[in-house]
């Protein structure tokens, strides 16, 4: 923009001879007349004409100090002249010089004032630029559109706001507020400075508005996010027939992300065909966007192929969004293909390919994208540097990811973050907290992300001790009344057990937005809470925020866990009825489960059919487990069957698919899926279980016998199984599947980690305390039955947070009503 105006006011500069008048700037006269006058006072020289024309050559050749020695040499200057030299010191950014001479200037025009405010303008001085113009405005001198244009150019905050109104009243004043282009500049630097109020005024007020008003009001609202209003002027812009832009494309396009309305979406792009704009890079790219954001990458694609010119931005959009989805077959495939381009390498999705790389823990094809990223010295950018250690610290390569940590410089929070937000995602927890000390010790002082990293530790380890001490440096750090630590802060509790101080962070949160209505949200899914989960929910749409795709998510998760089919059903309809979303892959997988939980297989199978997304492993796992519960072999065999063909990385999915086959007797299907999941190189993760008494962690591994206390813990161990037989409590074996006797399976199952763990607890807590466990997967439906059964023995209240959600155990009772 800047530029653009710049080059008008050089333009007029040159042809200023014609049209002005220095000493009766606001008399309109015809041009013969002036040409005539200004020959008379200058002396007008044909010579000096000359001279003032290869002036301007040399400076727009960057060759200033040449300018300079014709300038002085000039036996007879005019005002041309010195206006020419102004400006070539204002290109090179000398203003002090540049306003050396024109203080000097015995008269001025309207152009001299204009080039210097520009010069200010563009250089980042807006109310030096504004004094100026105020000057100017009391001498009296002509105002004209692009002064104004020149003036408003350097206006980029809302800070200015005061200065603006002044310059609207001015353009009021003498007359030029019916002139659309003056008023278009003004609307412009408005919308730019977030004054959209005074912007959406001025609109109204306008008697004449053209192509070029609505674009700047449309990509206003789009910019601050008034994505509604964004597409409602869109709507009227089409009807009245004023024709959008590139920018408008691209603006209404992010408005109906914001808003998550793909028919919206959809109708801009048939819009751009039929207006011949799809052709248009730009407005492509911004429909690449749309849709990938969206999750509609197959169109996006289609699209992609349809494009007559795509640039380095499109086939970044196109990459990350397969790799957003999980295709990175695909988007690896693509790379390389960009490869073959001749692209600007600098702008090669670097990061993206390397979070990929780490995501499928291929080190090699993170290496070699790493040697890319040297040779096009990538590598030194600090995406791209944080991307490299992530990749390196998540394939379990510390040493070269502290290579790279010790290249980044360390002043800043962001690598060391990068760091421990690593090590704490590949669950070196300790490492990480090691890390963060590190840093503090350092200096260095931590951001949000870092306190979110660490709260993140503190409740993976569900270290309630931990995460109060986080909590204080959150609190000195200044950062407790942010947004983003608040939330990480709340969810900690939740995850350490404590809903009570969950309640209380999110109570005393200064301002909540959907991220901290989210989390509190999902601490209540978590806890199995549905009645709690919809209340939160509907609060929050009480207050007038919108529900996004993670709060369904978090709905969704509360009705799958309580057993609410009908509820889930009403809130996955709303996505798209009332709040006119398309549901994403995630929430079909949460409502395919709902209805597999509750035994509806013929639902599920017939909204499977229908949903636009091919059934993915999670779903698959999901629909595994609840044919588990009802025992519904057939279903179960054909997902085994489709699950195994799709050769999936999580373990898991094996080990209930070898437990299918197993209960089904088919032994040797069982033999074949464990050697297939020994050749695909998958193991199941040990399980293991651990408490935290006193401020220390003791982890328990199944059978594990190194605990210092061992033989307390084995002799509580047996005279609880003693009172259970007493209760009716009969092991269930199917559960552990070895091929063993009755008796040695029930007694492997008395040795599981979480019954470790809570013996242990029994031992070391007071009688009638509470105790919470942590469990790394899933808990077994034996140990869910017997903790049942110890809770009323003991009279104690145990909560187990195994790796899908809290189990509260009280009274012989499970809060999650056997659904898990
Ligand atoms: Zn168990
Ligand atoms: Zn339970």
């Amino acid at each position: 923009m800047n530029h653009k105006y710049w080059t008008n006011a050089v333009h007029k500069l040159s042809s200023s001879i014609s049209i002005r008048t220095q000493n009766s700037p606001r008399l309109l006269s015809n041009s013969k007349h002036v040409i005539d006058a200004r020959i008379i006072k200058t002396g007008f020289d044909p010579n000096t004409s000359r001279t003032n024309f290869q002036m301007e050559s040399f400076i727009k050749t960057g060759q200033l100090i040449k300018a300079r020695q014709l300038f002085d040499e000039m036996p007879n200057r005019n005002i041309i002249s010195v206006n020419t030299l102004i400006s070539g010191y204002v290109k090179t950014g000398d203003l002090v010089t540049a306003k050396h001479f024109f203080d000097g200037m015995p008269s001025r025009t309207t152009v001299t004032w204009t080039i210097l405010i520009g010069g200010y303008a563009k250089h980042g001085y807006p109310l030096d630029a504004f004094k100026l113009y105020a000057d100017m405005y009391r001498s009296m001198i002509m105002l004209d559109s692009v002064t104004f244009a020149t003036l408003l150019s350097g206006f980029n905050h809302k800070i200015w706001k005061n200065q603006m109104i002044q310059v609207h009243t001015h353009v009021v004043k003498l007359g030029f507020s019916s002139a659309c282009t003056v008023c278009n500049t003004l609307l412009d630097c408005y919308c730019k400075c977030h004054c959209l109020d005074l912007a959406f005024r001025l609109f109204n007020e306008m008697p004449e508005r053209d192509s070029v008003t609505f674009n700047a009001m449309i990509t206003g609202y789009a910019n601050v996010e008034l994505n509604e209003e964004a597409v409602d002027l869109f709507l009227t812009m089409q009807k009245t027939g004023f024709k959008p832009s590139g920018f408008t494309f691209a603006a209404v396009l992010n408005a109906t992300v914001g808003l998550g309305n793909l028919f919206l979406g959809k109708q801009v792009h048939g819009f751009a065909v039929k207006t011949n704009f799809i052709w248009n890079v730009f407005v492509g790219n911004a429909l690449l966007d749309f849709y990938s954001k969206h999750g509609r990458v197959e169109e996006a694609e289609k699209l992609f192929h349809e494009m007559t010119e795509v640039d380095g931005v499109s086939c970044n959009i196109i990459i990350s969004g397969h790799a957003k989805e999980g295709n990175y077959e695909k988007s690896l495939t693509l790379f390389q293909e960009l490869q073959g381009t001749n692209f600007n390498r600098k702008n090669f999705p670097f990061s993206t390919m390397l979070s990929i790389a780490a995501y499928m823990l291929n080190l090699k094809m993170g290496k070699q994208i790493h040697s890319q990223c040297i040779v096009t010295s990538a590598s030194s950018e600090l995406q791209v540097g944080n991307a490299l250690l992530d990749m390196y610290a998540r394939c379990g390569r510390f040493e070269e990811a502290n290579l790279v940590f010790q290249s980044l410089s360390h002043a800043d929070a962001v690598p060391w973050t990068a760091m421990i937000s690593a090590l704490v995602q590949t669950g070196y927890h300790e490492k990480g907290l090691d890390i963060f000390i590190q840093m503090c010790r350092e200096n260095v002082n931590p951001d949000q992300a870092t306190f979110s990293s660490i709260l993140r530790a503190s409740a993976s380890l569900a270290s309630l001790s931990l995460g109060r001490q986080v909590h204080s440096l959150v609190f000195t750090s200044g950062f407790v009344s942010n947004v983003f630590c608040g939330s990480a802060l709340l969810d900690m509790y939740a995850k350490c057990g404590s809903m009570r101080d969950a309640t209380k962070a999110f109570q005393e949160m200064p301002d909540r937005n959907i991220v901290s209505w989210n989390a509190m949200i999902s601490a209540y899914a978590q806890n199995g809470d549905g009645d709690g989960t919809i209340a939160l929910f509907e609060e929050m749409v009480s207050t007038g925020l919108r529900p996004d795709p993670i709060s369904f998510l978090n709905v969704l998760t509360a009705c799958s866990h309580c057993g609410l089919v009908d509820q889930g059903t009403k809130y996955f309809n709303s996505i798209t009825e009332l709040y006119h979303m398309e549901p994403r892959r995630e929430h079909y997988v949460t409502m395919v489960d709902i209805l597999c939980r509750s035994g509806r297989f013929g639902q599920a199978e017939k909204m499977m059919a229908e949903m636009p997304f091919i059934p993915d492993e999670i779903m698959l796992s999901s629909i595994l487990n609840s044919c588990r519960i009802h025992k519904n072999q057939e279903l179960a065999k054909e997902v085994a069957e489709q699950l195994f063909n799709m050769k999936v990385r999580d373990a898991s999915a094996y080990v209930n698919m070898s437990n299918i086959y197993a209960a089904a007797g088919q032994w040797d299907k069982v033999v074949v899926v464990k050697k297939a999941m020994r050749e695909r190189g998958l193991k199941k993760p040990p399980a293991y279980s651990w408490v935290e008494i006193n401020h220390r962690m003791h982890i328990f591994s199944a059978n594990d016998k190194s605990h210092p206390r061992w033989e307390d813990i084995e002799k509580k161990i047996e005279s609880l199984s003693t009172r259970m037989e007493e209760e009716g409590y009969k092991p269930d074996t199917s559960c552990a599947l070895h091929d063993l006797d009755e008796d040695t399976r029930a007694e492997y199952l008395k040795y599981h980690s979480e019954r470790l763990a809570i013996a242990f607890a029994l031992i070391s807590t007071s009688e009638g305390s509470p105790i919470l466990v942590m469990k790394n997967l899933r808990a077994c439906s034996d140990c869910h039955a017997a903790i049942k059964i110890i809770s009323n023995i003991v009279g104690r209240q145990i909560t187990v947070r195994d790796s899908s959600r809290f189990h509260h155990f009280k009274d012989g009772y499970c809060s999650c009503g056997d659904y898990w």
